[in-house]
């Protein structure tokens, strides 16, 4: 059996003749096959999770059936599993192996409200009504993530590597509500790599602040109190909490005119009161303060802090605030994206059937989109823009100023859709999901590879973490101690939904496919595009 103790070689390496080393390192290209081929084996696997996750459809901070499955098939397979991880219920951390380099892999769970959606269907068919559903394609991370964790411990163990895998998971990741957490809470003390998979149209990955379309926010609730009071027969003993709320709202757009371009801010009313003959005497507005850095962030913060004390001064209420979220720009590390960009163009893009671009062109056509099908081809790696514009943001951003890190794009899904809808939820449990995951599986496992059996790897992206990335920019987090995750968030809406949603839990023992279960014919479309 070929021996490849690296790490711990290393040390001996040092005092030995240059080529030992040299010898093992070799052996990368070989091993890096073996883990394409071992991905291979796993595709039916892969196929399972993707469809399995995305049946489950669960919103942030109640992804209580996504992680019971995902970490029973890691407990299953010898990795040991930290439950209820920073204080949140539906978080974990898998762990295999021992010692260094620790390669974390981190991916999203959650899905999005109003978002359900027969897969496969090329226009607007919930499975419920109404309910949360995959639209965006985070149940495809996990088989990715877990797909390359189950393959680089056969061939550690095969081959005697030294190392950790950690797999975490992105949990309310469209609430943005976790990996600052999982920062404070020391989730990524010891790690030395993290690499991050998330689901796109493309094959692709970045470094530094990307295409620039990145924003950093803090998602923030103000709560108003009033006096209730009979709004007809004595007006004048209430204070309404929703005149509050209404007046900062109005406030912050006259001030949106003197904000930089840069910044985006967006709110929902989440309590506008009961009933009209009842003066409101509780209220409450949400807001995502959105800005490219960290200073800028926090003005917006507290901007939206002194409006609504001044809405509360004005309507003679009380306010208090809850921040549920927060992110920093991400910034990617360029010497793990370089390694990155060459396991992405040596795996190439899914061979993709008629069917699977029979199901794009016409959901393009059918959302007026520009139909162009699949994409055919990987994306080059390209410089960062100089002046980036912002645009969504993803809380990733935090653990990426903290860790050397990538964010790999891997192409499960269909190109230029809306984003947040349905429409992103109706190639993610098709072939066209399961091909994207098995490819991002295996940049995964080999990128994991080359920084398993080349620590001198990992040294030059700390070089570039330390020295570049960091020389005159400090992490400092949003969240002050008291802020606590919104744990709450979401459980009213999901426990309204999960019991007709679980009619319809995807059970591979019986069908080999979501598709064949649901009885979809692949692809159905309105017309022929
Ligand atoms: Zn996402």
């Amino acid at each position: 059996m070929r021996k490849l103790c690296v790490l711990g070689c290393l040390a001996a390496a040092l005092f030995a003749p240059r080529g030992l080393l040299a010898q093992e390192v070799t052996q990368l290209p070989t091993i890096k096959q073996e883990a394409v081929t071992e991905v291979e084996k796993l595709q039916m696997f892969t196929q399972q999770m993707v469809d399995e996750i995305f049946s489950f459809s669960e919103l942030g901070f109640q992804e209580y059936e996504s992680s019971r499955y995902v970490t029973g098939i890691l407990e299953k397979n010898g990795f040991h599993v930290e439950h209820g991880v920073a204080g949140i219920p539906t978080a974990w951390v898998g762990t295999y192996g021992s010692g260094k380099p620790v390669i974390a892999f981190i991916t999203d769970i959650d899905c999005i409200p109003r978002a359900s959606q027969k897969p496969g269907v090329a226009y607007h068919d919930p499975i419920v009504e109404g309910a949360p559903g995959h639209g965006e394609g985070h149940n495809s991370g996990m088989a990715v993530n877990v797909t390359a964790a189950l393959v680089l411990k056969k061939l550690m163990d095969e081959h005697h590597i030294g190392g950790t895998i950690k797999i975490v998971p992105g949990v309310a990741e469209e609430l943005l509500g976790t990996k600052a957490f999982f920062v404070r809470a020391g989730v990524f003390k010891d790690v030395d790599i993290v690499l991050g998979a998330h689901v796109e149209s493309e094959f692709s990955t970045s470094y530094g602040t990307g295409n620039g379309e990145w924003s950093g926010l803090v998602s923030v609730q103000y709560f108003f109190h009033g006096k209730a009071a009979h709004a007809a027969a004595a007006p004048w003993e209430g204070r309404s909490a929703l005149d509050a709320v209404e007046l900062m709202d109005t406030g912050w757009d006259f001030r949106r005119e003197h904000l930089r371009p840069a910044q985006r801010s967006h709110r929902v009313i989440i309590n506008g009161g009961d009933q009209p003959n009842v003066v409101p005497s509780e209220a409450a507005v949400w807001y995502y303060f959105r800005e490219l850095d960290y200073p800028h962030i926090k003005d917006l913060y507290d901007l939206g802090n002194t409006m609504a004390d001044s809405a509360a001064k004005m309507t003679g209420t009380t306010v208090d605030h809850k921040l549920v979220g927060s992110a920093w720009p991400p910034h990617l590390n360029k010497v793990v994206a370089e390694t990155q960009q060459k396991n992405i163009e040596a795996v190439g893009m899914p061979v993709w059937s008629a069917a699977d671009q029979t199901l794009a062109k016409a959901l393009q056509k059918d959302i007026g989109a520009k139909v162009e099908g699949l994409k055919e081809k990987v994306e080059p790696l390209t410089e960062p823009v100089k002046k980036p514009t912002g645009g969504g943001s993803d809380d990733i951003g935090d653990i990426s100023w903290n860790v050397p890190m990538v964010y790999l794009m891997y192409p499960a899904n269909i190109p230029n859709l809306p984003g947040h809808s349905w429409a992103n939820g109706v190639a993610m449990a098709t072939p066209i999901a399961h091909k994207g995951s098995t490819a991002g599986a295996k940049v995964q496992a080999m990128t994991a590879l080359d920084f398993f059996l080349q620590p001198q790897l990992v040294q030059q992206a700390w070089d570039y973490f330390r020295n570049v990335q960091t020389k005159d920019v400090h992490y400092e987090a949003f969240l002050s101690p008291d802020d606590k995750p919104a744990v709450e968030m979401n459980k009213e809406k999901m426990e309204k939904f999960a019991p007709q949603l679980k009619k319809y839990y995807y059970d591979p023992a019986r069908y080999k496919t979501y598709l064949e279960q649901l009885g979809i014919q692949y692809p159905t479309v309105k017309t022929q595009p």
